[in-house]
């Protein structure tokens, strides 16, 4: 891997403002999923490790929640700006690891740092209020304070961005972060932690533990210090952290996974919708929790739709995030590809038909484009997230029914709609039961807007205004006697 700053390939972990290397304990080796290749390994730390974290994170942040808004701020701006200037170097490192082409390794980069960006400004807007009182000679007083020393799991799939946006809200809003980041992506966390660190977070404030996950995450859930966890990562390990919080009835923030459903009525303009398709369905190969997976198309359009789609599709360049011009780059590991191929060949076996797509997948962890028409609601794709690029068109008729099959998940983060009708567009935008929907939009995220599901895709919001909220408690003074 070439850098320009090899010091940003950290494989030590980050506690307590230390780089700690294993000592006696084991390194786990880390892959880049391309290539197959060991490309670095990071320390195999568990519960000790965490709690010595959690220690050093309530000593800083007992300092930095008297800092004022404004020094907060400064910290967070200087990190966004390192997070700007060492976006080639962040990208590869990204790209190695987790395999997305470097284009989107480096726009995944400028994402994460606009959420510290973001909430270096939000920092200085954590309003309180004052409530007319309904007594006299009093004054009732609502402030907010930092919830404290927050734990923090992030996922694979974006492995910049996930932390940004748990991170920049916690710190601008006071509060302490011990992060476990995924296994499979340690270095880009640990180069943020890096960077972090030559910002000027104070020591103790940020801590970036590698290893083994149930130690880990054990430890934070039943540490009476951490205030609150925020999740990033699979509906079962959401329920289960969340489970493991109940003793000590901490916050929970939880992004789990999604179902989307993406609807083209015949009134929508096709090439839009096929536009909207490619980035909601192939961003990062497919494996994004609002990755669209069920395609509904409207039946007067739906063989049009479906030829307009091979066409755009078979232009994706499946290949090494590293080599030119690739778009689609390699699934994170073989459970992945097995998982995907899996969801094809249940639906081929009840009746769906290839459209487009080579039949198995090519070199390891590659997995080429797949469009699926005919697709039914008894078949596995309907039901699970695939987290692949295969496009499964489901057909439909009426928007009545539309809807009720777009509803029938447990799933709710993000829904996506193409028409032109305008009477329709804000319908269907109600009617929907999701955290977000895009209307004529295959690409939603942003940091200034709130992200986050119902149903079982999660609690609470990241980015926007709402971001920081989950990252204060309300406090309420009622000032008598005066
Ligand atoms: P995925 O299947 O996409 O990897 P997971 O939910 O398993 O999704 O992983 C998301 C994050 O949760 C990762 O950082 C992973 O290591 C972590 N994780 C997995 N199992 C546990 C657990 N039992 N306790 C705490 N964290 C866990």
């Amino acid at each position: 891997m070439k850098l320009i700053d090899s010091s940003l390939l950290k494989q030590s972990c980050y506690i307590a403002g230390q780089w700690v290397n294993a000592g006696n304990s084991e390194t786990v080796p880390v892959v880049n999923p391309s290539t197959g290749e060991v490309i670095a390994s990071v320390p195999e730390l568990g519960r000790e490790e965490t709690l010595s974290a959690i220690e050093a994170a309530e000593q800083a942040q007992k300092a930095w929640k008297k800092t004022t808004a404004k020094e907060r701020s400064v910290v967070l701006r200087n990190w966004y700006q390192l997070l700007i200037e060492n976006a080639d170097d962040l990208a590869t490192i990204l790209t190695a690891e987790q395999g997305k082409p470097f284009a989107e390794a480096k726009g995944e980069i400028t994402y994460a740092a606009n959420f510290i960006e973001w909430f270096a400004e939000e920092a200085k807007r954590a309003y309180g209020e004052v409530i007319p009182s309904h007594k006299p000679n009093s004054r009732l007083v609502v402030s907010k304070e930092p919830v404290g020393v927050v734990g923090a799991i992030t996922p694979w799939n974006f492995p910049a961005a996930m932390i940004t946006r748990k991170c920049g809200p916690a710190f601008a809003a006071g509060c302490a972060v011990v992060l476990k980041p995924a296994p499979e992506t340690p270095l880009t966390a640990l180069a943020l932690a890096e960077l972090a660190e030559r910002a000027g977070l104070p020591a103790g404030l940020f801590s970036v533990i590698t290893g083994n996950a149930v130690e880990i995450g054990g430890a934070l859930t039943s540490s009476k210090t951490v205030k609150k966890i925020s999740f990033t990562g699979s509906t079962a390990i959401g329920k289960l952290l969340m489970e493991q919080s109940a003793s000590s009835v901490k916050k929970m923030s939880l992004e789990l996974g999604g179902n989307a459903p993406f609807i083209i009525f015949d009134d929508a303009d096709l090439d839009a919708a096929v536009e909207g398709v490619m980035i909601a369905k192939f961003r990062n190969a497919g494996q994004t929790c609002v990755c669209a997976n069920r395609l509904y198309v409207h039946d007067a359009v739906y063989d049009q739709f479906a030829e307009k789609l091979v066409a755009r599709v078979a232009e994706l360049k499946v290949a090494d995030g590293f080599e030119a011009g690739a778009t689609i780059g390699p699934l994170i590991n073989q459970a992945a590809v097995t998982k995907v191929q899996s969801h094809v060949d249940d639906a081929l076996a009840k009746g769906a038909k290839r459209i487009f797509g080579a039949e198995q997948p090519q070199g390891t962890n590659f997995f080429p484009p797949q469009i699926l028409t005919e697709v039914t609601d008894d078949m596995r794709v309907a039901r699970e997230e695939t987290f692949g690029p295969l496009a499964a068109l489901f057909r439909f008729k009426s928007d009545d029914e539309v809807i009720a099959r777009a509803n029938d998940t447990d799933s709710g983060l993000a829904a996506y709609a193409y028409t032109q009708s305008l009477q329709r567009a804000w319908r269907i935008s109600e009617e929907l039961e999701s955290g977000m929907v895009g209307i004529n939009e295959g690409l939603i995220s942003t940091e200034v807007a709130p992200f986050g599901g119902v149903k079982e895709s999660g609690l609470g919001r990241e980015g926007a205004r709402q971001g920081i909220e989950d990252y204060l408690e309300t406090k309420y003074v009622m000032m008598g006697g005066l």
